[in-house]
């Protein structure tokens, strides 16, 4: 049996953390197994799809590399296929019309709910002997009306469900357009998919499912339903967490390594091993140590995880990221140091690519004003002559050599009786606007000659200013 996987999101919103990592598993044990994973867009509910969803989507999967094997598929695409299966169903007896009208069904269920029973649809039309013509219908299921559906989930075990509790699920609606149940089954046999791979918000579901493909005496794929994630609190992700859609971690220049691997030890383990490269997953990934309880997400961890990545992967591959993120940043990198040359000063010091292009951007641009707290602090008289001082010996330079910049700094501090550590902390606030920063001399190195006396003019300037 080839393993065939699919990730199937319904383009309604943003591509989650949650929807991500069941994306992940799929696609991991497809590739386990040398099978296939499959890319399907389960755009059915009209008024909710959004094209722009769809687009976040296959940004969001390759951005992490999860790439597809086919599709993507759309669902739209397929409809005179579910309503030939539909036309089917409807002849061999396993399928039937419904003619209650909407409000006819919410008044049973009203009437249900307030005899204190379960919701359920009786089953009015099952037997009907004649077909209502110029009335509009929805077409249902014809559920089995005893018995058990039973399944081995692979990651909860065995799961039975009565199939008197299951009403006849309406399998295209009165507009003619399939619903999202069927859709899958539907997809699910057609594309051969042998495990299906997805959150348990679906278990409901799949008795209904497999009852249908039982009707079309199609093979069973095997199930496994994967946990919530649950935030930071231990709760529900909500809109406002901003914390679930994985563009933002993009956006926050997390690694799409960090974030795999993060992502794939939230409900999965390997021992007490924390780093896994793709290449491990591949080889190790399985879905018996997936675990049946919710997993809480914790930034911390991630971020921890995201500083491994900067510091472990290479310069080169680091440098190339923080590149593009950069010029998204509008920051060019043209009018200053070489990137490279930066992070190895600066490397050990990040959590994320953010964190540097932010830090960064004082090589290459102006920064507009000094803190209030520095100023104070810093921009004070007495620091007047020292300034004074570094600016004419660096001017008169002829030669940009980090040994130099020492001596300056070190023969200023002698001269001045003041230490090494008040010059340091007074050129970082000058030079780079903050109290912190690697060696100074370093900084003011890659900063450069014509951006250095620039800066020291301005808080000369500044302070001169300021009597
Ligand atoms: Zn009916």
């Amino acid at each position: 049996m080839k393993v065939k996987t699919r990730f199937a999101p319904s383009p309604t919103g943003d591509l989650h953390i949650g929807s991500i990592r069941t994306a992940l598993y799929s696609w991991l044990f497809a590739r386990r197994y040398n099978g296939k994973f499959i890319l399907r867009i389960e755009d059915t509910d009209f008024e909710r799809s959004k094209s722009l969803s769809v687009q976040s989507i296959l940004k969001g999967l390759k951005w992490l590399g999860l790439n597809w094997d086919e599709g993507p598929y759309f669902q739209t695409q397929r409809l005179d296929r579910y309503k030939e299966v539909i036309e089917t169903m409807l002849k061999t007896g396993h399928a039937y019309k419904c003619y209650c009208s909407p409000e006819a069904i919410e008044a049973e269920r009203s009437k249900q709910i307030s005899e204190g029973k379960k919701p359920r649809y009786t089953g009015v039309c099952r037997n009907l002997k004649t077909q209502c013509a110029n009335k509009k219908y929805t077409v249902r299921f014809k559920n089995p009306t005893f018995g058990k559906v039973i399944f081995q989930d692979k990651i909860r075990g065995q799961i039975t469900f009565n199939n008197i509790e299951l009403d006849d699920l309406i399998i295209q609606r009165s507009n003619g357009i399939p619903t999202y149940n069927f859709c899958v089954v539907i997809d699910d046999l057609d594309m051969n998919i042998t495990h299906v791979i997805r959150g348990e918000d679906h278990i409901n579901n799949t008795p209904r499912q497999i009852n249908i493909l039982k009707s079309l005496k199609a093979n069973i794929p095997i199930y496994a339903h994967v946990s919530m994630i649950l935030n930071e609190n231990g709760k529900k992700f909500s809109k406002r967490d901003n914390a679930e859609n994985i563009i933002e971690y993009y956006k926050r220049g997390f690694l799409p390594e960090a974030v795999i691997n993060y992502i794939i030890r939230l409900g999965w383990s390997h021992g007490n091993q924390e780093i896994f490269s793709l290449s491990e997953l591949k080889k190790l990934f399985n879905l018996d140590t997936i675990n049946k309880s919710a997993s809480a997400f914790s930034i911390k961890k991630l971020l921890w995880l995201n500083k491994y990545y900067i510091n472990n992967l290479s310069l080169e591959y680091i440098s190339k990221l923080l590149t593009n993120y950069m010029i998204n940043q509008n920051i060019n990198i043209k009018k200053g140091p070489d990137l490279k040359s930066l992070l190895n000063l600066y490397k050990n010091r990040f959590h994320t690519l953010q964190d540097m292009a932010c830090s960064f951007r004082l090589f290459y641009e102006e920064f507009e004003s000094f803190d209030i707290k520095f100023i104070n602090k810093y921009l004070i008289l007495t620091n007047l002559n020292v300034l004074k001082n570094i600016y004419n010996q660096i001017k008169n330079f002829s030669f940009w050599k980090i040994e130099m910049l020492s001596d300056v700094i070190h023969n200023e501090s002698i001269k001045s009786n003041k230490t090494l550590k008040e010059i340091n902390m007074l050129l970082r606030v000058v030079l780079t606007g903050n109290v912190c920063s690697p060696n100074i001399s370093s900084v003011i190195f890659l900063l450069g000659k014509e951006k250095t006396l620039l800066r020291l003019k301005k808080a000369i300037f500044f302070i001169n200013n300021k009597i």
